[in-house]
């Protein structure tokens, strides 16, 4: 290796990365932390706003889901780290790769190597989450009530998304190693390309080909209900193609309802166990929310930003990949270092490495993303309460809150950085109080 000096390049990045990674992982301890102590410090009495609203016994066993599930995230918070740290400075990327070279060698033109070390890479990821996805349906959503899957149910699941991410995203792969290859210095251009158009052909396969893979849709039945939903999407000027009830009681008693699909082929789907719970003012508030979306052009504001985001990116990925420090850096040996004049490229290291990096840094942003959609979440609220009932979407807040088991009194700093919704409390405060008798 070329690199004496002491402040070498890759090893002012391997500094500059571990310190992230540490100041990543102490913040996210940190906030997982106060979390916990503040529900656990406000889980003696409903907070004043919700007295006789939400009882007490509801109160506290969703300070027991939020601590047991507190519990799990920290442990996924360490594993997290110590899965990056694996395969990054202790070198693992590296011994896969050198496993696969020997295995595999420069066969097919490298680019069978290249899709082996994505594939193992997945693979390997998937066993080390095993255990705590397991711990998490089995144990944590068990005994609090919400799990509905059995065993065999969960193997059939992972067995039909595994099979999907190997349909999808073996190709995908392989278009990109090529195009990385093939395609010259602005490969990562078409390779952005390439990940746009796949993302807007998965909003079209998602609710029409996936979906129905794991769930049965069937057309809502309820004809009081059908007529009052197309009388709403009629007022505020929403073409869909369907109502359809999702039977998501199959695997966990958690309710939701929401829209999926492009353009023309957009549908409306509520999980039965939202149409069980809920009335049907509620019901309608629920869905002019979803309406508020749309017409508010969130879905195409957070897609903009989205693509914008993955432009630079990818830019990025097509510098860094070009960086010899960028591998070393990360304790990896970059195969045009290793054995020069090989036919094997880099390329599959180079998007390894940088899917691993981009979070840590990433992470730091978070409060940002999380800002535009609680702000956004308020826009969606005043047009359900102009649209529909202000009072019903407040009451059906409470009660998805309640069913939900979703804590009252979120740590204010955590919620900064997690929380994709404004809490309840900040959410009713803008709404009309619901009728005393719901
Ligand atoms: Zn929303």
């Amino acid at each position: 290796m070329a690199d004496h000096d002491t402040f070498s390049p890759s090893l002012a990045f391997t500094l500059v990365f571990a310190l992230a990674l540490c100041a990543q992982l102490l913040l996210k301890f940190w906030l997982a932390t106060r979390q916990m102590r503040h529900v656990a410090r406000h889980s003696a009495e409903v907070p004043p706003p919700f007295a006789g609203r939400i009882p007490l016994a509801a109160h506290q066993k969703a300070a027991g889901y939020t601590l047991a599930k507190g519990r799990l995230g920290l442990l996924e918070i360490a594993l997290g780290a110590a899965v990056v740290l694996g395969w990054t400075l202790l070198g693992g990327l590296d011994a896969l790769n050198q496993a696969l070279l020997a295995l595999v060698g420069e066969r097919g033109g490298g680019l069978l190597q290249q899709l082996a070390l994505l594939a193992a890479f997945a693979l390997i990821n998937g066993v080390i989450d095993l255990p705590l996805t397991l711990y998490q349906t089995f144990v944590v959503e068990q005994r609090f009530g919400f799990n509905r899957m059995t065993l065999s149910l969960w193997l059939a699941d992972m067995l039909k998304s595994t099979l999907v991410g190997v349909l999808l995203g073996l190709p995908l792969a392989a278009a990109v190693l090529w195009l990385m290859g093939a395609a010259g210095t602005l490969w990562w251009l078409w390779a952005w390309a390439l990940w746009m158009g796949f993302n807007l052909l998965l909003m079209v396969l998602y609710p029409t080909v996936i979906a129905p893979l794991f769930n049965k849709f069937t057309p809502l039945a309820d004809e009081a209900l059908r007529q009052r939903i197309t009388a709403l999407l009629a007022r505020c000027g929403f073409a869909a193609k369907g109502l359809f009830v999702m039977d998501g009681s199959r695997r966990s008693a958690h309710a939701n309802a929401y829209f999926t699909g492009l353009g023309a082929a957009k549908r409306v789907v509520f999980f039965d166990t939202l149409l069980q719970r809920l009335t049907p003012d509620e019901i309608e508030a629920v869905l002019a929310h979803e309406l508020g979306h749309f017409k508010h052009h969130h879905i195409g504001k957070r897609m903009a930003a989205l693509f914008a985001m993955s432009l630079a990116g990818f830019a990025l990925l097509g510098w860094l990949a070009t960086q010899p420090w960028f591998y070393t850096g990360l304790g990896v040996r970059p195969n045009f270092l290793l054995a020069p004049g090989s036919q094997v490229p880099n390329d599959a290291l180079a998007l390894l490495l940088f899917a691993l990096v981009v979070p840590v840094f990433g992470y730091f942003f978070a409060p940002l993303w999380a800002a535009l959609s609680r702000r956004h979440e308020f826009q969606a609220d005043a047009y359900a309460a102009a649209q529909a009932s202000g009072a019903a979407l407040a009451s059906a807040l409470l009660k998805l809150h309640e069913d939900n088991a979703s804590t009252l009194t979120p740590d204010p700093l955590y919620v900064r950085f997690n929380y994709s919704h404004p809490p309840a409390l900040e959410r009713l405060a803008r709404l009309p109080a619901p009728a005393a008798n719901l």
